[in-house]
């Protein structure tokens, strides 16, 4: 039999649009790897990488570069049953406002072991729900950061927001602070799907939430939509996206339910007779994709989607997207410093993540250590990769041998792994040329797989990934 392929329609506009073949997909379903947010990515992190090797990072610090710091606030009001974050369901403010005061003091041990004033030229809460702070809290928070780090003035502030919970305040406050981005988790629209995920929220708190931000003048906003979810269908998310359009985002992020309810034991809570199959799924990715683009939103990588002037857009058009943490980003600074309990940070030397527990994270700032669980120093081969799995996640397209030699490397070190991918290519999953690998445009949801074939480590630790497909 002949190998299964992917044949894009040649006319559609789509990123992805293209019949798949189901056999292809079969193939690929259960596959699960990395989303490449890092690499080596966090399976691999191990405690060998301490408080005391964190501390010397932060020590030899090259202020002659700018960095950013992402701040984790694990909270949240309520669970939506899809959720797959590092976070807890508070009713009072006393647990937030204590975790504030843990957060407030790791910023002074972190501050105090860099050799000066680091420039920073991107901030980003996350969570959990970071607008669950008190707007004080907040602003105090933001002028902190202010006092123990440059904060240029041009930075990019930005900040998650679940509308469901934001206040008129808060907002303001945002705005006051310098906020200048706001992400707003949305998902689906229709009203079965947010009654099956537990995540009630009417357009009209969306659009109230908007509102507020650009009387705020917050301008620059991401929707995040899902496909994957309960009840969810090829009409009723396409639905979603249009009704998303017109609140004229400038961003949206289009990620793919995840479930494993053996990890995360409230996903229990949703009915698996209602969730898509993998053709399905690739349907209704498809189907957002699809109306993202008509309406002219340029794809960018693996789930995001911009406007052609966007930055996010002209970084891709110029080959200078970057990907971290928050996913496709426009950051490229060195040092990325993560604040809070699981925060991720990424230093020149490797990567860092912080305590999960709270109580973990809390002693060890009430002892006066850095609250380090686990990391992982790069070595060479790993940074080589690196940049060639980045290029690849953000480009669909690399040149294998020109980021070997830009790392002083032969030109063929990838030879044996390039011609290891003869079953990919034979699938459409990806072309060779030369040196030079890509995704074809049928195949973008299926880049992952195409970069785990660069990634060594894999082999260790790929039943903790999510699925390819
Ligand atoms: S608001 Fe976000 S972080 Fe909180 S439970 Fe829902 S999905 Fe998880």
């Amino acid at each position: 039999m002949d190998a299964p392929t992917l044949s894009p329609a040649s006319t559609a506009p789509s990123p992805c649009a293209g019949t798949v073949d189901p056999a292809l997909l079969a193939k690929y379903d259960g596959l699960r790897v990395p989303r490449y947010t890092s690499y080596p990515t966090a399976p691999h992190f191990t405690p060998a990488v301490d408080a005391s090797v964190y501390g010397g990072w932060l020590e030899a610090m090259d202020l002659t570069r700018s960095g950013s710091l992402y701040l984790h606030v694990p909270f949240c009001h309520q669970m939506c049953w899809y959720c797959g974050c590092h976070t807890k369901i508070v009713a009072r403010y006393a647990p937030i406002a204590e975790y504030l005061d843990h957060l407030r003091r790791e910023i002074a041990m972190v501050a105090d072991r860099i050799p000066g004033r680091l420039t920073v030229r991107h901030i980003h809460f996350g969570g959990g729900t970071p607008t669950m702070m008190a707007p004080a809290d907040f602003e105090s928070l933001i002028a902190l950061l202010r006092e123990r780090f440059d904060v240029a003035t041009d930075a990019e502030l930005a900040i998650e927001i679940d509308p469901r919970t934001l206040t008129a305040e808060m907002a303001a406050a945002l705005g006051r602070s310098g906020v200048n981005r706001a992400s707003l988790g949305v998902q689906d629209f229709d009203p079965t799907v947010q009654a099956a995920i537990n995540r009630i929220q009417p357009r009209e708190t969306t659009e109230r939430t908007l509102e507020w931000l650009r009387e705020a003048g917050i301008a620059n906003v991401n929707l995040d939509l899902m496909y994957g979810l309960p009840h969810q269908s090829v009409e009723s998310v396409a639905r979603s996206a249009r009704i998303a359009l017109e609140m004229a985002p400038d961003r949206l992020s289009v990620f793919g339910y995840a479930h494993v309810p053996w990890m995360k034991t409230h996903q229990k809570k949703i009915d698996e007779s209602v969730l898509a199959d993998t053709l399905g799924r690739w349907e209704q990715f498809a189907a957002i994709a699809d109306t993202l683009a008509e309406a002219g939103y340029r794809a960018i990588g693996l789930d995001h989607f911009a406007r052609p002037g966007d930055e996010l857009a002209v970084q891709q058009e110029e080959g200078r997207l970057g990907r971290n943490f928050q996913g496709y980003t426009t950051d490229d600074a060195d040092a990325l410093i993560g604040f809070g309990a699981s925060s991720i940070g990424a230093l020149p030397q490797g990567y860092i993540q912080n305590a999960v527990p709270f109580d973990q994270y809390a002693t060890a700032i009430d002892e006066g250590r850095l609250p380090t669980g686990k990391g992982i120093a790069l070595t060479d081969d790993d940074r080589l990769r690196r940049d060639l799995i980045m290029r690849l996640m953000c480009d669909l397209s690399v040149d294998a041998g020109a980021v070997a030699e830009a790392h002083g490397r032969d030109a063929g070190v990838f030879d044996a792994d390039l011609a290891a991918m003869d079953d990919l290519v034979a699938d459409g999953v990806a072309a060779i040329e030369g040196r030079r690998v890509s995704v074809p445009e049928a195949a973008r949801p299926l880049m992952r797989i195409v970069a785990a074939r660069f990634d060594t480590h894999l082999a260790s630790g790929a039943g903790r990934h999510s699925r390819a497909v």
